[in-house]
């Protein structure tokens, strides 16, 4: 199995060059410097139908399956774009599935047969006042599971959701938010029993609903033009209709979404390793060093082609496992070996991409430098490298 290169998928990729080359590149060292993408850039992009690819045309999106995010994802970063551009501008990618599968929709191929379909109670509302604005580009959302307590033991949250008639009480804090400065609204996840107890349910929580507060815009060391948030919530009211699903389904869905994430985190690792491999022969072409261009020592040539390997084999085995979850398989040891396979290899091309450039490498002027300090995030975000491992572990019946 892997992903079939359709011509409509060929016209994806073209479109999505176009957009990139357009509309990104011109602007992505100054969005780099400012935190953050603008607005309007989210427009654009649902304007020509990319916000919106993996989304049922039934809730405002532009059709397509998870293999066709996984071509626009790959493409955006092959023609010079970066996975905190993918980040920034596709936070709705890990914002809004739970709320069109609560609809009875699907996004992203993903929810084949698993939610239940029909059983799932439907909520066209959230529909409606959250998807369709998002995916056409005038609201921006995020998703908040992340706790300063820790990310990676999902049912320990302790963000609390107590019910009173109509509302929940809200009292709890989340980190590390993707788009968490900009969004419009957050999916977030909240213990609808004891703290720790594991009985999670999933609120869509308003910006300006009073005692939530979006802290400071966090620093990091990469993905400069997304921004990440801390947010506070302090008795926050939230209407009870701002549930998405049943109460306490809310572990089984962000589990059963991750894999969605995992294999955008995944394919952004492979685009960049194979992205750097471009730079970084392009380089060695044009490089002369000791009266001779770097690409035409043999040490220098078997280097490339060890790192093009190792991009193309990530490749590989990432669209299989994504054609494997887009046909309804239960993989999920496989998503998450998919994700460490294609975040090894891109760690392991990106530090030998910058060390073929030389000086220039490190300098801010070099694109090279900027992948190597955004590829840092992908073996931590989504679920660690080390969870990863964990998953894999079970899988193998340890
Ligand atoms: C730039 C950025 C963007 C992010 N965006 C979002 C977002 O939009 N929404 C959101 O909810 N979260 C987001 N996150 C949070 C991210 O998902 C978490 O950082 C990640 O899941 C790890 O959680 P943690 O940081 O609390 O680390 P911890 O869970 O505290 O783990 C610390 C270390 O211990 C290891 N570890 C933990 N448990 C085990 C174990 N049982 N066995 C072995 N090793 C273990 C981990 O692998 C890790 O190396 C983002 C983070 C960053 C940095």
């Amino acid at each position: 199995m892997t992903i079939v290169d359709t011509p409509e998928r060929r016209q994806l990729r073209e479109l999505t060059r176009a957009f990139v080359t357009r509309e990104v590149l011109p602007h992505l060292a100054d969005w780099e410097r400012a935190g953050e993408v603008p607005r309007e850039l989210h427009a654009t992009a649902a304007k020509i139908g990319l916000l919106g690819i993996g989304f049922p045309e039934s809730v405002g999106g532009s059709g397509g399956d998870l293999l066709d995010s996984i071509v626009v994802t790959e493409e955006i970063i092959r023609s010079g774009g970066s996975s905190g551009l993918i980040a920034a501008l596709f936070t709705h990618g890990i914002a809004l599935p739970h709320m069109v599968a609560a609809a009875g929709g699907q996004s992203g191929g993903l929810l084949r047969g698993r939610l239940g379909g029909g059983q799932l109670r439907g909520d066209d509302d959230l529909v409606d006042r959250y998807v369709r604005p998002t995916l056409a580009g005038t609201m921006i959302g995020a998703l908040a599971i992340t706790e300063p307590d820790g990310g990676s033991d999902v049912a320990a949250i302790r963000t609390t959701a107590r019910r009173d008639g109509d509302h929940y009480v809200v009292n709890g804090s989340k980190t590390y938010i993707t788009s968490g400065v900009r969004a419009d609204f957050v999916t977030t996840a909240v213990c609808t029993d004891f703290p720790g107890s594991g009985e999670l349910s999933l609120l869509v929580i308003d910006k300006g609903t009073p005692g939530f507060t979006v802290g400071r815009r966090l620093e990091k060391l990469g993905w400069h033009c997304s921004d990440t948030a801390e947010l506070s919530f302090v008795d926050v009211r939230v209407p009870v209709t701002n549930r998405i699903g049943e109460e306490n389904t809310g572990f089984l869905a962000i589990m059963q979404h991750f894999a969605a994430e995992r294999l955008s985190l995944a394919t952004q690792a492979y685009a960049t390793a194979q992205r750097c491999v471009e730079l970084a022969t392009r380089w060695c072409r044009d490089r002369a060093t000791f009266g001779r261009p770097l690409a035409s020592r043999q040490l220098i040539r078997h280097r490339l082609a060890e790192m093009h390997t190792r991009a193309e084999a990530a490749r590989a085995y990432v669209h299989e496992v994504a054609a494997r979850v887009a046909a309804g398989e239960p993989v999920v040891t496989e998503v998450a070996m998919a994700k460490n396979v294609a975040v090894a290899a891109c760690d392991q091309v990106v530090d030998q991409a910058l060390q073929l450039h030389g000086g220039f490498g490190y300098l801010r002027d070099a694109e090279v430098e900027r992948h190597y300090r955004d590829a840092r995030i992908l073996g931590i975000g989504g679920g660690t490298t080390e969870i990863m491992n964990e998953i894999i572990a079970k899988g193998m019946g340890l």
